[in-house]
């Protein structure tokens, strides 16, 4: 039996589309209970005898992953081998900026670049605490873009930013994911929401995460258990190199396992008294580590 390496492109529950090669698509089980492969993961697959499905029998190591734990304390791997985490508020519904560093940490602990994207700037101007955080970002190292979805400014810029990387788009609901999606697709219909599920009674069964190539360049993948979701990290120093200028200072610190919130000789906390590092993002850090203490208590 011929096996072939292929890159899994949608899923859905234990269903799967495989790209084997550019325009050549195929649908796919998956062998045993053990492997669980997600959208953007590479496989060995293999074509199953008299019928049209694939085997997928392997999955290869990943570059990255986003995850999160789930209810039963276990890590769920929503998406893997990403280049660009796109980090998505708008000025509407009011920006959460505790949700954004959230994600800008993710994006830092699975060593990806990250972008941050404010959208709907067609409405009201701006205010001064979101022009202020979006130039915090700026200083911290973050491109910033400014975009409509409605009137279509700025998502050139984001397209450049893409460029031919996989991304992944993030942000509250209601900030405008799917309207950027659909102008960067220049706004044609997703041709594959559905997966056709042969096993079942003929019924198609709705998408879960999907990975669409732009017209343009690159690709992004669409997944609803990624969009709105801000991970939890899962230990301390995750969160420390959550925030790259705390990391930086950190090195300064006296003690090296200071947690820079109350330890003498803390670099951190003398960056933030003197304005080196930004008072907002410090309390994020704060915020994210507490956090992260508390489900780790319960574990
Ligand atoms: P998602 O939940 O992040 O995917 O957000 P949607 O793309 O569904 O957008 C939420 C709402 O915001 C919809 O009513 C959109 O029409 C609207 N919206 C999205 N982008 C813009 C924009 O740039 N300007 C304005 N005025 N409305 C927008
Ligand atoms: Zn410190």
């Amino acid at each position: 039996m011929p096996t072939v390496q292929a890159q899994v492109i949608a899923t859905y529950s234990r269903r799967m589309r495989l790209r084997l090669a550019e325009d050549t698509d195929v649908e796919a089980r998956i062998k045993g209970k053990k492997l669980k492969p997600v959208c953007g993961d590479y496989v060995t697959a293999e074509p199953i005898e008299n019928e049209d499905d694939w085997l997928i029998t392997a999955v290869r190591d990943r570059e990255n992953a986003l995850a999160r734990p789930n209810m039963r304390g276990q890590v769920e791997v929503l998406a893997a081998n990403v280049d660009l985490l796109i980090a998505v508020a708008a000025a509407a519904p009011d920006p959460d900026w505790f949700i954004l560093d959230r994600y800008l940490a993710a994006a830092e602990n699975m060593r990806i670049d990250a972008v941050v994207v404010f959208n709907k700037t067609d409405l009201a101007a701006r205010d001064a605490e979101t022009t202020m955080a979006l130039g915090d970002y700026a200083q911290t190292g973050y491109p910033v873009l400014l975009c409509s979805a409605e009137t279509e400014s700025g998502i050139d810029e984001l397209q450049q930013v893409i460029r031919d990387q996989t991304a992944i788009i993030v942000g509250q609901s209601g900030v405008g994911k799917s309207s950027i999606i659909n102008v960067l697709m220049g706004g044609r219909t997703q041709r594959t929401k559905e997966i056709s599920s042969k096993t079942g009674e003929g019924k198609h069964t709705t998408v879960n995460s999907m990975m669409l190539d732009l017209p343009g360049a690159g690709r992004i993948i669409d997944s609803p258990g990624v969009r709105d979701y801000a991970p939890a990290l899962d230990s301390v120093p995750a969160v420390v190199s959550g925030f790259r200028e705390i990391e930086k200072a950190g090195h300064d610190c006296r003690f090296a396992n200071c947690r820079h919130l109350r330890e003498p000789g803390c670099a951190v906390k003398s960056g933030v008294e003197n304005d080196i590092i930004n008072a907002r993002r410090y309390e994020s850090y704060r915020r994210l580590l507490f956090l992260t203490e508390k489900l780790d208590q319960r574990t």
